[in-house]
């Protein structure tokens, strides 16, 4: 049965066990699996028939979550992988060789920073940084003969920048070229990206979707939605001699992308998340729904309160009115953003360290989005080797604190804030 309600989805999804099987998705901890012909075995590889052989291509586990997320975000099939990291980086490799451009929204992860200006470039394949506000003549500026997609973030780590996604999804379908968009803030609870004209969706399932910060994973979601007979996309519509000469978009249809993805990339980079790690990802899964609902709330209560005291000097949240980003969210995101807010402690840097040592729930780490509410001082952890003038530039001031709102009581979590500011005299 297909369902179409997000909470159902999340509860029910990817896995329908048969009489007498077991209700709860099992654990398929098996690197492989046994056949009683050898024809079949061959049929398999030759994707004639359907079925699983090694667990670096597909597993069971695996391949039920993968179900239930491509639900989630309305596409037409997912790969799950090891992290986020590698989903960004198959995806992207799966339509771009040495000699192609990226353009990408300079608002996005610092990890994704690294990958596409450093290691991609290493490999031949160059980006441009376009500002997230771009109009549609500055997106379209950017373009050359050689690009093959834009990449941009639904709600940016850590900037909290939102991107006007139905603009670059115009700006990218006029050039020929799809829109990828990591919409791992957002998850599909508070914007399924596809519905506006993006065509791939990537997350780190690490955050919100495992949500209790146990299992790094990603996940590439294709929408299905993108026609990659142009003339631009020479590995989807021309014979791949590493798979006896499959094309991919006569084989696979709509799901070219995706099947690209798994028969070439999978198999040949192995970043395939564990069958337990994928277990867990599901369990996460089950109570999305719930988890970023009170997320939300919880952040939009903490952002008002701090934003009415007076030793908080900004609130950086795009749910709170007033925001930069606030109409932007409101179109996007209508039920909330994410639990991730960011503010400024009055006393700059040394008042910003003094007032997280005295946290007590709230816990220092470096991660967001999990179920416990936790604290970064980015200026003296993941940024302390730039000076406060790089700082600016990079949008993290010296007295910035990302807090990440967890799924305690607000009160409890106001609480804790509140008698480590007035620790901070
Ligand atoms: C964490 C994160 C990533 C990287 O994911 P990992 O699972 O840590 O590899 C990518 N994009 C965003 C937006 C993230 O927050």
């Amino acid at each position: 049965m297909e369902y179409n309600k997000l909470s159902t989805i999340c509860v029910q999804a990817g896995y329908t066990p048969k009489n007498g099987e077991p209700r709860v998705l099992p654990i398929y901890q098996s690197t492989t699996f046994k056949y009683d012909s050898a024809d079949t075995v061959g049929k398999l590889f030759d994707l004639q028939e359907e079925g699983f052989f090694y667990t670096r291509l597909a597993n069971p586990t695996v391949d039920c979550v993968e179900k239930k997320i491509a639900a989630l975000e309305g596409g037409i099939g997912a790969m799950c992988t090891s992290s986020g990291q590698s989903a960004t980086l198959l995806a992207i490799l799966n339509i771009c060789n040495a000699g192609d451009h990226i353009i990408s929204s300079s608002a996005i992860y610092g990890g994704t920073t690294n990958l596409l200006a450093v290691t991609l470039k290493k490999l031949g394949i160059e980006v441009t940084f376009v500002n997230p506000d771009a109009t549609k003549e500055e997106l379209e500026v950017a373009v050359k003969e050689n690009t093959k997609l834009y990449f941009a973030e639904t709600l940016a780590n850590p900037s909290l920048v939102v991107i006007d996604i139905k603009l670059w999804a115009e700006v990218a379908r006029q050039n020929g070229v799809p829109l990828f968009i990591d919409n791992t803030f957002a998850t599909p609870i508070n914007c399924r990206p596809l519905e506006f004209g993006a065509n791939i969706v990537i997350h780190s399932t690490s955050k919100y979707m495992d949500g209790h910060a146990s299992a790094l994973g990603g996940v590439i979601v294709d929408g299905g939605n993108f026609d990659w007979n142009n003339g631009k996309f020479l590995g989807l519509t021309t014979p791949d001699e590493s798979y006896h000469g499959v094309i991919y978009t006569e084989f696979a249809g709509k799901a070219a992308f995706i099947t690209k993805a798994r028969t070439q990339l999978m198999r040949d980079m192995g970043v395939m998340p564990s069958p337990n790690n994928a277990f867990l990802l599901n369990l996460g899964l089950e109570t999305l729904h719930l988890r970023v609902k009170r997320h939300c709330e919880n952040a939009l209560i903490v952002a008002k309160w701090l934003s009415e005291n007076d030793k908080i000097t900004w609130v950086n949240y795009p749910s709170l009115e007033g925001n930069k980003y606030y109409a932007l969210a409101k179109e996007y995101m209508p039920n909330g953003t994410s639990g991730v807010i960011s503010f400024g402690v009055r006393g700059g840097r040394e008042a910003a360290m003094k007032f997280m040592d005295q946290l007590k729930l709230a816990a220092i780490v470096v991660h967001v989005a999990d179920a416990r509410t936790s604290v970064l001082h980015p200026a003296s952890t993941t940024h302390r080797q730039l000076s406060d003038e790089q700082l600016i530039s990079a949008g993290v001031s010296a007295d910035l604190i990302r807090m990440s709102i967890g799924i305690e009581d607000v009160a409890d979590i106001i609480a804790d804030i509140n008698q480590a500011l007035d620790s901070v005299e």
